[in-house]
């Protein structure tokens, strides 16, 4: 049975041909798939019964399942969803008021072998990498579900996404070519894998590029992102600087803030100094709780202290709204469970 959720034009078309039917039926099923969304072929209504009873039985739309799902007093809305082979990942519809834009926050992994310790899916350990279907059908799963267009989709979700880069760039792909979600409407983050980093500077990547970093030194960072010891802020600078030299693109910097462990005054100094030759903004997130660790979150006096020093340095800096913590759907509480 083929899944038509993740096939492009030419794949369907492959299936059309196959049961005798034109190139404009693939047309129209690409459309249902993509832009109107359908849970069901019978929901095709503009191919003839005849040939959808035909469709059916060769393909079917997908094979996602909805695990769970838990909707946030602000709106967030977090789906649980299980793959084929029983396998589970988070993925979290935002919404912003009086915005018109609905954010995907999608998972490249199931589980992440970065390990970070602020993290809870680093918790889990790697357990696979998501195919590029699987990427994209957590977006067709939320169009589905809501009857909404997502227009913005954030690769921040479980997993390092510069880990399984060949299936999060044809995901792109297919984000751009298929959903017709234009490339600047794509943030990948990354905790900062250099040789990747290189090579989307390379590949001239028009998407934004989020680098977590963190910390405002090697000796901070090593203490609470293991992957410094492996890929240092020095080799990282440069890497950056590459990039936005190959790309013309502004990088966000991500700055998780805990408490007494990296938002003091002299942090903020040492992050300015360390950014200053850095074509960048930054998005400080306060720590959200997680089981697994004893952090705290920062007063929102000392977020704002942070930040107004930071702008001081001449950068851009905003603060990442928190969504869907009462249902453990904030950055870094992921970790699909239940299954
Ligand atoms: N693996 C990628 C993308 C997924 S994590 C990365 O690390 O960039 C998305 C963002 O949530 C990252 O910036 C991550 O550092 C942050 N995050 C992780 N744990 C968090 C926590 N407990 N509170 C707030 N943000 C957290
Ligand atoms: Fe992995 Fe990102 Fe979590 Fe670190 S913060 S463990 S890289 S998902």
């Amino acid at each position: 049975m083929e899944i038509l959720s993740g096939l492009n034009q030419a794949e369907i078309e492959k299936i059309t041909d196959a049961l005798n039917a034109s190139k404009f039926r693939a047309r129209q099923i690409h459309n249902w798939i993509y832009l109107k969304s359908v849970s069901s072929i019978d929901e095709m209504t503009d191919l003839s019964v005849k040939f959808r009873e035909e469709l059916k039985s060769v393909a079917a739309v997908t094979d996602v399942k909805i695990k769970a799902k838990q909707v946030s007093s602000d709106g967030t809305i977090k789906y649980l969803l299980e793959f084929s082979d029983g396998e589970c990942v988070e993925t979290v519809l935002m919404r912003f008021d009086n915005r018109a834009n609905l954010t995907a926050c999608v998972s490249s992994q199931v589980g992440c072998a970065v390990n970070c310790s602020f993290c809870a899916t680093g918790k889990r350990g790697f357990i696979r990498n998501l195919t590029a279907k699987e990427i994209i059908e957590q977006v067709l799963t939320i169009q589905r579900d809501t009857g909404l267009k997502v227009t913005n989709v954030v690769f921040m979700g479980q997993g390092e996404p510069l880990l399984n880069l060949e299936n999060v760039l044809r995901a792109m792909e297919i984000f751009n070519e298929d959903f017709q979600i234009g490339a600047r409407r794509l943030t990948v983050s990354t905790s900062g894998i250099i040789p990747q980093i290189n090579k989307l500077a390379e590949f001239n990547m028009q998407s934004t590029l989020a680098i977590s970093l963190h910390a405002p030194n090697h000796n901070i960072r090593r203490k609470i992102m293991k992957i410094e010891d492996k890929y240092n802020m020095a080799d990282l600078k440069t890497s950056l600087k590459n990039y936005v030299d190959k790309t013309g693109r502004r990088i966000t910097i991500e700055y998780l803030l805990i408490k007494d462990v990296n938002d003091t005054v002299e942090n903020a100094k040492e992050l300015a100094y360390y950014l200053s030759d850095i074509k960048c903004n930054i998005n400080l997130i306060p720590y959200n709780p997680t089981e697994q660790n004893d952090y705290k979150r920062p007063s929102n006096n000392s977020v704002m202290k942070f930040k107004y020093l930071l702008e001081h340095s001449g950068k851009k800096v905003t603060v990442r709204l928190e969504r869907g913590a009462d249902i453990d759907a904030a950055c870094g509480q992921l970790k699909g469970k239940v299954c």
